[in-house]
């Protein structure tokens, strides 16, 4: 095993709150252990375009608190290719980077799976606000991105009380529905519509007439991007015409992404990156960093991206026939208590708002 003497650290895919704390965690902890650290700016793109350069413990400095990510992102597609992944390794080589932490989302991972397997040992830190690694219980985000629905949507009640109206809200959430159901809970919303539970409307269209009659005024509906483009529009139109009660949309777009990070998310990135140093250092490679209980696991990424085609039903029986017996049972574990635990939250929307 080669030992590693300089890492590279980079973000990647969607940006989202607390990836910066993770940048400071990597760097701050590998140069601690006396590991040199290099940034690379701008995810993939910046491997092949060489924008790589050191960072010292000074580099990483009163970004914690800050959203966004001071390594920027991209997506490449140049990445993709086997002559864009020759040029990023060869840039690795010149600059002797004997491994790299990678921050972002599933397509983030798929990528470092590559590079690893071209020479150059990653590991992967989640990191996306829609909470779609299902090998970990939480992404770093998640977090803060739910935190900034609440308080916009608060407003948006307030708006809804003074008017007596309905607003369907659109949160983000492409592959899974976590944000809009949790935020659903803490906003007292009529209901969370979301791919993974289907959603009864006479049941919700029955209640909020029943409440309306008992006096109610506001209603809130939170929905997400994963359920098509104009969905949102659409359902708002479709509660209105047939609760006869007046209902607004609202997109909350990419706002949701940005902001300072909560504390939970800087606590959660801040063990992540140092989890993932450790594991570098000590010859781990292809692995995700994953939240479970309060503890930080590592996941191998082809058996943590297995379990998120899993959970999102895309999983192909051949695909599934060449997983060892023992390894599909702990992954379908994982998939069934995500599950569980999302028809629980739906189960107390259900059974208290209103
Ligand atoms: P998010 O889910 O928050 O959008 P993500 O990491 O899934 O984050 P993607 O745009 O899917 O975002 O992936 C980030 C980058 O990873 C891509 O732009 C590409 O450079 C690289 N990548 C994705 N899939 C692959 C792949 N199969 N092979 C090589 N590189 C890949």
């Amino acid at each position: 095993m080669k030992e590693i003497k300089r890492i590279g650290v980079l973000t990647s895919g969607g940006d989202a709150p607390g990836m910066n704390a993770a940048v400071r965690a990597v760097t701050r902890l590998a140069l601690y252990k006396g590991i040199e650290v290099m940034g690379i700016y701008n995810g993939y793109q910046g491997l092949i375009e060489d924008n790589v350069k050191p960072l010292h413990e000074r580099d990483v400095s009163f970004i914690i608190n800050r959203g966004g990510t001071m390594l920027y992102s991209a997506r490449s597609n140049d990445f993709r290719t086997k002559e864009g992944r020759a040029k990023a390794v060869e840039n690795c080589r010149k600059h002797g980077i004997d491994g790299i932490v990678t921050i972002g989302g599933d397509g983030t991972f798929r990528g470092a799976v590559e590079l690893t397997n071209d020479g150059v040992p990653c590991i992967g830190i989640p990191a996306t606000i829609d909470n779609d690694i299902a090998s970990t219980e939480a992404t770093i985000g998640f977090d803060t991105a739910m935190n900034t629905v609440v308080d916009l949507v608060d407003k948006l009640r307030d708006t809804s009380e003074s008017h007596s109206r309905c607003t369907v809200v659109e949160g983000m959430g492409r592959e899974a529905g976590d944000i809009a159901l949790q935020t659903s809970i803490a906003l007292g919303a009529v209901t969370a519509v979301i791919r993974e539970i289907p959603t009864d409307f006479d049941h919700v269209i029955e209640k909020m007439v029943a409440a309306r009659k008992g006096g109610k005024r506001n209603f809130i509906i939170i929905t997400c991007e994963g359920m098509g483009k104009d969905y949102g529009e659409e359902l708002s139109a479709m509660i209105e015409a047939r609760s006869g009660i007046e209902s607004r949309f609202a997109r909350l777009a990419h706002i949701q992404r940005g902001g300072a990070p909560t504390l939970r998310d800087r606590v959660l990135a801040t063990q992540m990156g140092c989890a993932a140093v450790e594991n570098l250092i000590s010859g781990q490679m292809k692995q995700v960093m994953c939240l479970r209980g309060n503890n930080i696991v590592a996941m191998d990424i082809f058996d943590a991206l297995t379990v998120d085609k899993l959970m999102k039903g895309k999983l192909k029986p051949e695909e599934e026939d060449k997983i060892p017996p023992n390894k599909l049972y702990e992954m379908k574990r994982i998939v069934a208590d995500k599950q569980a635990y999302k028809n629980y939250l739906n189960y107390i929307i259900d059974h208290i708002t209103l």
